[in-house]
């Protein structure tokens, strides 16, 4: 394919605008709330409308020099550049970035999966002449499981120990209401108990549209209120002392990355539940596939084996190490 019209830090060039800057820029492009992504302190914010709800909330009303809300499927033509927004299905508001210039169509993926997730907008498809893909979980030995049989697994535990309150570790934009969500579709209807950290971002989902059932504070429960109940908190209070005022709590932990024994194991989790946010090692390799793209760049995790099997397909393909991407502790928790 010809030149393209992006640079290898996710810059277009001829419009100076950035996609998820590590750095403030005067024009930025965020494809969704996680803080490895969306930062404080741009010139110019473009992004979904949700994700602009997102970023107020967690940053302030003044977080950006102004907000350009840009919603799904509508485009915005800069200086002959098009940039359109398509759900990536990985938080709510999350969008895939579709740019089109001088008839060359570049896909940037942000972080996305595309199993049932009834938080965030479904996955769209969208084919491109180069594709800028996520590879968090981009290894063979990723392989998600339903995440309905890993809350089966968490209720079954529920019923068994009635007298222990059951405290799940959540990052607390997404998988938080993600967990809470795939509850209620599995018929548990009880109120869910919230760490203090998880209050603000739950309200706002209910607000944009997204339905979690009865939802409490844990601060207001005495200890023995919480026996037999599920606390959602963040992955780092489940250790300290907040868990203490549990009544003999289980420790569960949902994340992708707990499909990996060892990590599970060293942070003390009892109960892992691999429920991920991001595309495991076969809807990478699908999605690559089915965009009919002729150049992969792959970043944002485990970049080589997908740049090593997209080669093997016949595709261009490199990764960018692009290293505001590596793992920090807002990944851990997805
Ligand atoms: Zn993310
Ligand atoms: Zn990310």
């Amino acid at each position: 394919m010809a030149q393209p019209f992006l640079e290898r830090n996710l810059r277009i060039a001829s419009i100076d605008a950035f996609i998820d800057p590590p750095q403030p820029r005067a024009r930025a492009i965020i494809t969704h709330g996680h803080a490895d992504h969306a930062r404080s302190g741009h010139g110019a914010v473009l992004a979904t409308p949700d994700t602009i709800a997102i970023m107020k909330t967690r940053y302030g009303e003044d977080a950006a020099g102004s907000w350009d809300p840009l919603p799904f499927g509508e485009t915005r033509q800069i200086d002959g550049v098009t940039i359109s927004l398509h759900p990536a299905g990985h938080i709510l508001g999350s969008a895939q970035v579709l740019l089109e210039y001088q008839g060359q169509r570049i896909v940037v993926t942000g972080d996305y999966k595309r199993l049932p997730d009834r938080t965030a907008q479904p996955f769209e498809l969208v084919k491109c002449d180069l594709l800028v893909t996520e590879a968090t979980f981009g290894l063979p030995v990723f392989q998600h499981p339903d995440p309905a049989d890993e809350i089966a697994r968490l209720l079954r535990s529920v019923a068994t120990f009635p007298e222990r309150a059951h405290v799940i570790g959540c990052y607390a934009l997404g998988k938080a209401q993600r967990v809470i969500s795939l509850l209620r579709e599995s018929g548990y209807d009880a109120p869910i108990y919230l760490h203090g950290a998880m209050l603000r971002l739950c309200a706002l989902y209910e607000e944009l549209g997204i339905p979690l059932g009865p939802l409490l504070p844990s601060l207001d429960v005495p200890k023995t209120g919480l026996a037999g109940q599920i606390v959602i908190a963040p992955p780092s209070a489940i250790k300290d002392r907040w868990s203490r005022r549990l009544p003999d709590p289980v420790l569960a932990v949902a994340s992708g990355w707990m499909s990996v024994k060892q990590r599970a194991r060293q942070s003390g989790v009892e109960l892992p539940l691999v429920i991920s946010d991001h595309a495991d090692w076969n809807e990478l390799r699908a999605t690559i596939a089915e965009t009919e793209t002729e150049t992969v760049w792959v970043t944002h995790g485990r970049e080589d084996a997908l740049v090593y099997w997209s080669q093997q397909q016949g595709l261009a393909a490199e990764p960018l190490r692009i290293e505001a991407y590596e793992d920090g502790p807002e990944e851990e928790g997805e």
